[in-house]
């Protein structure tokens, strides 16, 4: 078949599927399109990068938890407070009311959610009373707690495929999308090149395109070049995520948005999650709820430099581990380390087994219960005195065995004066043998992506729909600067819902 009338201008293309919207990723923001566009009289496609075994990207292996606007005016001005002017004040409003709307949305799919009360992170800003938090129920029981070994992000996930499976929709697994086929003279988007079986496909998009393949937390390349240059970090969700999204909607003249906006987690065990290839976090260091413990976090000058139990979850001020040193041309925080005495070996895996994230998800690891099997292995480095763990693991000894020496007084004192850990969770560090292991710095996602407005369409550099591409969630996602925890669910299922909707809603292309 030839696209267009130029045939000069216009390549002559096999189309080998067709459909009038196809969905590219399916993660939330996929399903809904591909919901919401075939309940709008469409008929769509969902491209899928990893096998069906692997696919449902962050949105599977997610806590479940949506953070509900309950009075979408006055959550705007929250937005807005927390957007810091990269977003209009037209734009946030609409976006509250559309996310006001999910429970409305997955309620009328057949899918049992309830209210699980006030979100935990709340800000002085006007407007930030104005949510509460929902997930996935089971007769009327909110399942965002763990339920057996299940989370209700799974469970959500597993409900909106069966949704997608019901309605006949088709998905093709393994088969990435990489290119956006554009017409060069109108700049419509009439198709996507994609990757099956070694051989390259072209999926025929009648209507529109949704591009729903999140973000971009596995592609080193544009994370040195958007945000910490030298800083490795382990992503705690899909590996599949690795920004083909932005490359595919730059190629095609997309503005993008909210490169800077990274969300955080806490700290991974470095060798595990390299080897693994997803964060195996600790959940000591920088949670949500802090842990007592004979436990310090130390550089290789074997100092301290933060409060152990501060969390790290969606921060956004630079966060001390990342923060360098310009004199010095280094970050002097990392590599960072772990290290804890006997006492604390004894209490429990220094992971936590929770039922999110990618590791947890698919039982990549099983960490042990006493951390033996790791000492073992020699991810966790084992020694007599605090000087002699320090040789071991290239950290300066002098500097541990100060640092620890300190420490212990400030147990003694009933107070950190240098860095606040809470008195409650500080146990002396006495016990031997000692032992220290590397972390690394984990990312739930990343928010930055095409520039979109609230019908979902693309914006180009000039702020021009570009005719017939839609995004959806994490892909340039709303969220520019502070992240309200909760609201990426919200937001992929809400302009996954609407660029379904509009992109169904196009006239087919000549
Ligand atoms: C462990 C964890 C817990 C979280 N908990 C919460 C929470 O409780 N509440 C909350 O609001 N947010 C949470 N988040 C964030 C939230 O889950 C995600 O931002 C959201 O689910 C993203 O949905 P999405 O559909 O945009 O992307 P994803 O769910 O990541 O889906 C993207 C899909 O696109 C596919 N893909 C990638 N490239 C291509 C390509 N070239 N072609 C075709 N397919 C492609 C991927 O394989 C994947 O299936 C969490 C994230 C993680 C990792």
């Amino acid at each position: 078949m030839v696209i267009g009338t130029d045939r000069a201008l216009l390549p002559e293309i096999r189309w080998d599927y067709e459909a009038d919207v196809v969905v590219v990723g399916f993660g939330y923001a996929g399903a809904l399109a591909a919901i919401a566009a075939h309940d709008a009289g469409a008929e769509v496609i969902i491209l899928e990068k990893a096998p069906e075994h692997f696919a449902g990207g962050n949105s599977r292996v997610s806590g479940g938890g949506m953070r509900i606007p309950v009075n979408p005016h006055e959550a705007a001005k929250y937005y807005k407070a927390i957007c810091f002017g990269t977003v209009s004040d037209e734009d946030l409003a609409v976006a509250a009311e559309l996310m006001s709307r999910v429970p409305d949305i997955l309620r009328e799919l057949g899918i049992e959610i309830a209210e699980l009360g006030l979100p935990r992170t709340r800000h002085p800003a006007s407007g930030s009373e104005s949510f509460k938090i929902y997930s996935m129920a089971k007769n009327g029981k909110p399942l965002f707690e763990p339920i057996a070994a299940i989370g209700a992000g799974y469970l959500l996930y597993e409900t909106l495929k069966k949704c997608v499976a019901d309605r006949g929709i088709k998905v093709l697994y393994e088969t990435p999308a990489v290119k956006l086929i554009q017409n060069p003279l109108t700049r419509e988007i009439l198709g996507v090149r994609a990757k099956r079986n070694g051989n390259v496909i072209h999926v025929k998009a009648k209507r529109a395109v949704v591009l729903a393949c999140g973000g971009y937390e596995n592609n080193y390349e544009m994370w040195i070049n958007f945000n910490f240059p030298g800083v490795r970090v382990y992503p705690w969700g899909t590996p599949y995520n690795t920004g083909d999204g932005i490359k595919m909607a730059l190629d095609v003249g997309a503005d993008l948005w909210h490169m800077v906006s990274v969300e955080w987690d806490c700290p991974c065990i470095k060798v595990a999650s390299e080897i693994y290839g997803c964060a195996i976090q600790t959940r000591v260091v920088g949670p949500l709820r802090p842990r007592v413990g004979s436990y310090i976090v130390v550089n290789k000058y074997g100092r301290r430099f933060m409060n152990e139990c501060k969390t790290l979850v969606h921060r956004k001020e630079p966060l001390e581990i990342t923060y360098f040193d310009h004199e010095r041309l280094e970050y002097p925080n990392i590599p960072f380390y772990l290290i804890f005495d006997e006492k604390f070996r004894l209490k429990g895996p220094i992971v936590e087994k929770t039922t999110l994230g990618w590791n947890n998800i698919f039982n990549l690891y099983e960490w042990s219960h006493d951390n033996s099997a790791e000492i073992e292995r020699g991810w966790i480095v084992k020694a007599d005195t605090p000087e002699e763990l320090a040789k071991k693991m290239g950290i300066d000894p002098e500097g541990l065995t100060n640092t620890i020496s300190s420490y212990n007084r400030f147990c003694e004192m009933g107070d950190d004066p240098i860095f606040h850990r809470p008195r409650e969770t500080m146990v002396p560090l006495d016990t031997p043998p000692y032992y220290g292991v590397e972390l690394a710095l984990t990312l739930t996602n990343t928010q930055g992506g095409p520039k979109h407005n609230m019908r979902g369409q693309v914006l180009d550099i000039e702020g021009r729909p570009i005719p017939r591409l839609y995004v959806a969630g994490e892909l340039g996602a709303i969220w520019g600067f502070v992240y309200p925890g909760g609201s990426n669910i919200a937001e992929a299922i809400a302009f996954g819902y609407t660029a379904g909707k509009n992109a169904a809603a196009e006239e087919p292309w000549k």
